[in-house]
């Protein structure tokens, strides 16, 4: 199994390589040359298994060799084992064929969890073996940085930097990323929104002395091995509810476009899913983009469902490329096209994008709406996230099940919840004190010439 550039001139790189390493060196993200196919038995065979078990199977194909296989069961069984649901991805049901998928019980209770506990564990892995150690640069809309921080706290041979739009992440996002006390852990506070954090972030993978001067790695879903983690929880739900016997759809609460990118290599990998429903909030780009066939960004505007305030979704550039016949020329030059705006997506690719992805959005009073009714109707406590999940889903519905992934538990955004239900939702017992600890961030500048300066030192021996 190897691993391409979306850009076409990066070297090809082994699963190891392609972890950790993160952003190509053409600017470009990491996909798998060829996708591998479970057969019609091997999907079957999932259905009842447990989650650790159906992520063995999924993923095994991916990995080249790096792990054995022993050694690559261990890894996932501690991966999960810190989180609060048997299950660990449990289904509910909402209405007839329209069904909830709980990926927030894991320790951070977000979905995030899924992917980056198991990096950490593969990370760690892969380091103890080299003898090396790593710099991680992450930027967050809000969880990514506090999944990634659980993941590699206190770790001897990394340490995590975390940039997050100052002032627009929640105070439990934010408390997440503030209150670990182990010095490997950095939380700097950025002027600017998500968007602008994700490009500092891109800036320093782009600059090749300082990316290898400080020996970085990333943890965004830029990360194949991430993207690579998400895949299974979709064939977890649909084999729960009949796959391969029959077809089902996903509605994913959409914004860096990596989890619903995990579904699209579910459905090449050769589970029957029917429509990938991209839903977002009132940063609407993908679905602007997939309706009209032009991707072109408008300044981000604060929501209350804020993981998902996000106009340059990294991802996408992931889909395009298959969109576009693999041509990494193609790519590259939408993608300097979108420094300037935008670019018009082709009328071909349109059409193959459309073949798989739907998409709807959802505002910030149906958001509101839509967590009042489902309380009322069903008792199902929503985040602002899944809220729109759930309102673009139903105006989905069809012959199939529907499958709407929850990306958040609702007490990560209780202002939210609260104006919406009068319920305020309290955390969870193993973090019930995270309002007394004491938070301990950096505020920095949107420059890269200090976010450098600043790593250097920090890392300083
Ligand atoms: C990250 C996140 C999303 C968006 O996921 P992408 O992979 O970036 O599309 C949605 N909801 C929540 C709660 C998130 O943390």
């Amino acid at each position: 199994m190897h691993y391409v550039s979306t850009r076409g001139s990066a070297p090809v790189l082994g699963f190891g390589e392609a972890m950790m390493t993160g952003l190509a060196r053409d600017g470009g993200l990491y996909v798998p040359d060829t996708v591998p196919e479970l057969s019609h038995g091997d999907i079957a065979a999932m259905a009842g298994l447990p989650y650790e078990e159906v992520a063995f199977r999924v993923m095994r194909p991916y990995l080249g060799g790096f792990f054995g296989d022993d050694e690559f069961r261990g890894l996932i069984d501690a991966a999960y084992k810190g989180f609060h649901h048997t299950a660990r991805a449990p289904l509910v049901q909402l209405a007839p064929n329209h069904f909830l998928l709980e990926l927030f019980h894991g320790p951070t209770l977000a979905f995030k969890d899924f992917a980056m506990q198991l990096i950490g564990q593969m990370m760690q892995a892969a380091l103890a073996k080299s003898g090396e150690r790593i710099t991680i640069v992450g930027a967050t809309s809000g969880d990514t940085g506090s999944a990634a921080m659980e993941a590699f706290r206190g770790l001897a041979n990394v340490d995590v930097f975390i940039l997050f739009p100052h002032g627009r992440v929640s105070d439990v996002q934010r408390r997440q990323m503030t209150t670990p006390v182990e010095a490997n852990c950095h939380a700097l506070a950025m002027d600017g929104d998500f968007d602008a954090c994700q490009a500092r972030v891109k800036d320093m993978f782009n600059d090749f002395a300082f990316r290898d001067g400080v020996r970085l790695a990333g943890v965004n879903s830029i990360n194949w091995a991430r993207v690579l983690a998400q895949v299974v929880y979709y064939f977890y739900a649909a084999t729960a509810l009949g796959a391969p016997h029959r077809s089902v759809s996903f509605t994913v609460p959409t914004g860096n476009f990596g989890d619903i990118f995990a579904g699209y290599i579910a459905r090449r990998m050769g589970l029957p899913i029917e429509k990938l429903v991209i839903a977002t909030n009132q940063n609407d780009i993908l679905d602007r983009a997939l309706r009209a066939g032009d991707y072109r960004t408008d300044g981000v505007k604060p929501s209350i469902s804020p993981s998902m305030d996000i106009q340059v979704s990294s991802n996408f550039e992931r889909a395009l490329f298959d969109a576009y016949g693999r041509d990494g020329n193609a790519v590259s030059q939408l993608m300097a096209e979108l420094k300037t705006g935008g670019f018009h997506i082709s009328q071909g690719a349109l059409e193959t994008l459309r073949a798989t992805f739907a998409s709807g959005r959802c505002s910030e009073e149906e958001t509101l709406a839509t967590i009042t009714h489902q309380l009322r109707t069903t008792g199902e406590l929503l985040c602002p996230h899944s809220a729109v999940g759930v309102k673009v889903a139903e105006d989905h519905l069809g012959a199939v099940p529907m499958i709407t992934l929850a990306t958040a538990h609702p007490a990560k955004f209780p202002d939210a919840v609260e104006r919406a239900t009068g319920i305020r939702p309290g955390l969870p017992p193993h973090m019930a004190d995270l309002f007394d600890r004491p938070e301990r961030m950096t505020r920095v500048p949107n420059d890269l010439a200090a976010l450098q300066a600043l790593v250097r030192e920090r890392i300083a021996p």
